[in-house]
């Protein structure tokens, strides 16, 4: 062991292999009552004391833990869950809690649906595995909802799964043989954590760790498994393991800065206070090429909101729609989209939303959407990509088509004129283009599309205060590569507040953590501008 200030080498290997799991978003994560809605100190057995009645789980008595918790959110706000979506993804969770705190503040903030299984349920797991379709968290004791519902046999059944030899323990043998699991907020000396440790994690064919607040750091191996003494708290270990993650807001927290200066943060939650006139960007995806096809996880795309309303959808690749739907209602979707070139991460759903928008406008007697393009991309979309639909709807029919000359003039997204957008052509095998976005003729974003390092388009773009480019590893005449970009945005003299980069795939290829650069990540809500409302506008609900 060692006292603070000194480094634990051995304490220190752990963390980097650790750190290397997290970004394979393979972990598992394995949450005890540290991390619920139980007053703490908690201990496991508090759990039963506080929900049971004279012989069985009372479902009422649950739910009000978890409401009273969740009401207590305004005074105090749950760091632990905002830690653990900081700390990484976690496909599949274990947890001894019966609250519902982890759907509720880690899974829907990121727009994740997941499910979940009691032990005894463990078979609809075991069958599909190691192919999760889906996040799945396993709760050990049940909770409140109808499909893991609590009771006092999935007590029992927890306990008897560490001595047993059925199917269920023989799954969990297998887990934890193929899977490293990350035990977070449980003593390990606790008796049932210690059989469950010892059957599963001590003997396993994987690393498994446990993290133990302690004063004094150091790991103590036991088998394959590490315990890892930190005097860290959560949000500080997660902000250790994933240096890349920007100290993230709790979700209550809504306030914006009243200023009129350009600002730039990153919230997992949309603004809309009022009095306060607040431009975001969403980040819908950072896939590129086949991620969306190989691993389900949407192409690069972002919407642009103003005051919580999307005004602007910047492409509209495969999985995208997926990913907009998670925050946007079908009838919010912006009035305009911006579609960089046809390559199909960037337009193949362009098709289906475009058909499926015009039909739900016209219902609503709202006007066509606007599709604001460059000018050699409105051929390939128009005629090709949308070919498909071409005789059941013509695309003068379903949208109006707007041509982003570089050498013209702006183009409004709005017919207030707030917003207006300036195309600039990018380095790319088909002819592809990003933009300048002005809010009241500020300059408030310079996007890239998918291009090479290029000095003239970085020159232009990197004049805004908040940049998004195309990177990604190897470097290519299509795609510039993390060093080009992050060398390019230091030598500049009067550098953007913010770089951020996106394209480059799932999280486990954004390789560098370079600090001139910021990996754009899915799900969060980046600020470009924010400022007084002194003059209220009118939203397109209450022009006419
Ligand atoms: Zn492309």
């Amino acid at each position: 062991m060692s006292s603070p200030g000194q480094v634990n080498q051995g304490l220190l290997a752990a963390l980097r292999v650790l750190r290397e799991a997290l970004k394979e978003e393979k972990l598992v994560l394995f949450l005890g009552e540290k991390i619920s809605a139980l007053p703490q100190p908690a201990t496991l057995g508090d759990w039963w004391t506080s929900v049971q009645d004279e012989s069985d789980v009372n479902p009422e008595k649950l739910k009000k833990l978890e409401e009273d918790y969740l009401q207590r959110l305004e005074d105090r706000p749950s760091l632990p869950h905002v830690a653990l979506r900081t700390l990484g993804r976690f496909p599949l969770i274990l947890t001894t809690n019966m609250d519902c705190l982890v759907e509720r503040l880690v899974w829907a903030p990121q727009g994740i649906v997941g499910e979940a299984l009691r032990i005894d349920q463990l078979n609809l797991l075991a069958s599909a595995w190691p192919n999760l379709h889906h996040d799945v968290i396993v709760k050990c004791f049940g909770d409140s909802s109808l499909h893991a519902r609590a009771t006092v046999a999935t007590k029992q059944r927890m306990e008897e799964l560490c001595r047993s030899d059925g199917e269920e323990a023989r799954f969990f043998e297998q887990l934890f043989n193929e899977r490293s699991v990350l035990f977070l907020g449980c003593d390990p000396d606790q008796p049932l954590y210690s059989s469950a440790l010892q059957r599963f994690a001590e003997n396993s064919k994987t690393r498994h760790f446990v993290v133990v607040p302690a004063r004094q750091r150091g790991v103590e191996e036991r088998g394959s498994l590490s315990v890892l003494h930190v005097e860290l708290d959560l949000p500080s270990l997660a902000q250790l393991l994933n240096p890349s993650a920007k100290p993230l807001l709790p979700p209550t927290d809504m306030t914006v800065p009243k200023t009129t200066k350009a600002n730039t943060d990153v919230k997992q939650g949309g603004d809309n206070t009022p009095g306060c006139d607040v431009i975001q960007l969403l980040c819908l995806g950072t896939g590129k090429g086949t991620t969306a096809v190989l691993t389900g996880e949407p192409s690069s795309s972002m919407v642009v909101l103003h005051n919580s309303r999307p005004v602007l959808l910047v492409d509209v690749g495969l999985g995208v729609t997926q990913s907009l739907l998670h925050s946007v209602a079908p009838e919010k979707f912006p009035d305009a989209m911006f579609v960089t070139h046809n390559h199909s991460d960037h337009a193949g759903e362009l098709p289906l939303v475009l058909g499926g928008t015009a039909q739900r406008r016209l219902l609503a007697g709202k006007p066509r959407v606007k599709l604001l393009c460059g000018p050699k991309v409105l051929e390939p979309l128009k005629i090709h990509r949308l070919s498909e639909m071409a005789y059941q709807m013509k695309p003068d029919d379903i949208a109006d088509w707007l041509i982003c000359d570089p050498e013209g003039d702006p183009i409004y997204l709005d017919d207030v004129k707030n917003f207006k957008l300036q195309a600039v052509e990018s380095q790319h095998d088909i002819p592809c283009y990003g933009f300048l976005l002005y809010y009241k003729d500020e300059l408030i974003l310079g996007f890239s599309g998918d291009s090479g390092f290029n000095p003239e388009l970085y020159d232009k773009i990197f004049s805004a205060p908040t940049v998004v480019v195309d990177g990604r590893t190897p470097s290519s005449q299509w795609h510039a590569s993390f060093d080009e970009i992050s060398a390019y945005s230091k030598s500049r003299e009067k550098k953007p507040r913010a770089v951020y980069v996106t394209g480059y795939g799932t999280a486990a290829e954004y390789t560098t953590d370079d600090s001139a650069i910021t990996r754009f990540e899915r799900g969060l809500h980046y600020t470009l501008w924010s400022g007084e409302n002194k003059c209220p506008e009118l939203t397109s609900e209450g022009t006419n």
